[in-house]
C-alpha cells in the first residue's frame, strides 16, 4: 500500500519507520528540505518532498503536523487527492479537528496514538514507538466501513491497542491523563524555580533524582504541543485543572490541620488506584 505522511517529526517519522519495515511504500512530505533528507537517511520514507502534491498517489495519508496545522493542511491537500483516499491525523485533540474535517472529506478518521516522548523532530523518530500503546480512532456515523477497516489494519500492524470513541469523549479523557499532567508537571518545575536562596536552589538541583525526573518529565516536552493542547482542548483542560486545584487545596488543608490519618487514607487510596490507569 502507498502510505503518505505529512509532517516528518517524532510521530510522523516513527510511523514511517514501522510502516516501511512492513513493506508499505512510504511517501513523506515535510516543511523543510533538511527534514525530508533526514527522513530518507534514517529509512523512515522511500521518497520525500516539501510539495503537498507529492502525496497525490497515496492510498492512506497520516497528517502528523502540529495540531493547529492539521485542518488547514487537509484543506490544502484535498484538491490533489482522489475521493477514495483515506485521511487520518494523529493530533492529541480530536473534537475540533473531526468537526472541521468530516464535512470536507468523507474518508477521514480522526486518530491519536497514545505514545510519544519529550523530544521533537525527525531526530527523535524511533522504531516500535506504538507497540502495546493505545491508539484511539474516532470515526463518526457516516465514516465508510471500508476506510475504518483499512486504517484499523494499519494501526493493528503497529502493535497498538485500538480504541474507538467519540471525539468529545476522547478529549475529556485525555484531558485527565495527558493534558492535565503536562500542566501540573510544568507548574512543578516552575514552582521549584521560585526558591530564592541560591544555596538551597543549587542543593535542590544537585539532589534531584528519580522522583523529580518522573514528575517533571511531561512538563518539559515540546512547548508548542503543550500550548496547542490547552488551546484546542480548552474546556476539558480547564475543568481538570479546576478539579486538580480543589484537590491540592484539600491536601493543603489536611497538612495545615495536621490531619495525618486522613492524609494517609488519601495516599493509600491513590496507591491502590494508580495501577488501574497504567
Ligand atoms: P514534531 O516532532 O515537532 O513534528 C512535527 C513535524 O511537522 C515537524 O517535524 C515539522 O517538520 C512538520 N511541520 C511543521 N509545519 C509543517 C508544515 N507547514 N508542513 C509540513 N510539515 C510541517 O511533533 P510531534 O510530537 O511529532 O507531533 C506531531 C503531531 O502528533 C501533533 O499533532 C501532536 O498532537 C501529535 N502527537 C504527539 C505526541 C507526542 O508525545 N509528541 C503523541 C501523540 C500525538 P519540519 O522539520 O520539516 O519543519
Amino acid at each position: 500500500m502507498k502510505i503518505g505522511i505529512l509532517g516528518l517529526g517524532l510521530i510522523g517519522g516513527s510511523l514511517g519507520l514501522d510502516l516501511r519495515s512492513q513493506g508499505h511504500h512510504l511517501l513523506g512530505v515535510s516543511r523543510r528540505e533538511s527534514t525530508c533528507q533526514k527522513a530518507l537517511d534514517i529509512g523512515s520514507v522511500d521518497q520525500a518532498s516539501v510539495d503537498l502534491k507529492f502525496l497525490a498517489s497515496a492510498d492512506v495519508i497520516f497528517i502528523c503536523t502540529p495540531i493547529g496545522l492539521i485542518v488547514p493542511q487537509v484543506e490544502q491537500l484535498m484538491v490533489y487527492l482522489p475521493m477514495k483516499a483515506i485521511i487520518t491525523d494523529v493530533g492529541s485533540v480530536k473534537a475540533p479537528i473531526v468537526e472541521a474535517v468530516s464535512p470536507l472529506w468523507q474518508n477521514f478518521i480522526g486518530g491519536h496514538p497514545m505514545a510519544g516522548n519529550t523530544d521533537v523532530g525527525i531526530e527523535a523518530a524511533q522504531r516500535n514507538l506504538f507497540v502495546n500503546r493505545p491508539y484511539v480512532l474516532t470515526p463518526i456515523e457516516t465514516t465508510p466501513n471500508r476506510a475504518i477497516t483499512i486504517l484499523e489494519e494499519i494501526v493493528r500492524s503497529l502493535g497498538s491497542i485500538i480504541y474507538h470513541c467519540q471525539p468529545e469523549k476522547h478529549d475529556r479523557a485525555v484531558s485527565w491523563i495527558s493534558h492535565l499532567p503536562v500542566m501540573i508537571s510544568a507548574s512543578l518545575t516552575a514552582t521549584c524555580l521560585s526558591e530564592t536562596d541560591p544555596e538551597i536552589f543549587q542543593l535542590a538541583q544537585n539532589l534531584a533524582s528519580s522522583g523529580f525526573r518522573d514528575t517533571s518529565r511531561v512538563g518539559a516536552g515540546n512547548p508548542e504541543l503543550g500550548v496547542m493542547m490547552a488551546q484546542y482542548n480548552h474546556q476539558a483542560l480547564l475543568h481538570s485543572l479546576q478539579q486538580y486545584r480543589q484537590n491540592l487545596d484539600e491536601f493543603i488543608d489536611l497538612i495545615e490541620q495536621e490531619k495525618w490519618q486522613i492524609l494517609e487514607d488519601k495516599l493509600k487510596l491513590n496507591q491502590q488506584q494508580r495501577p488501574n490507569f497504567l
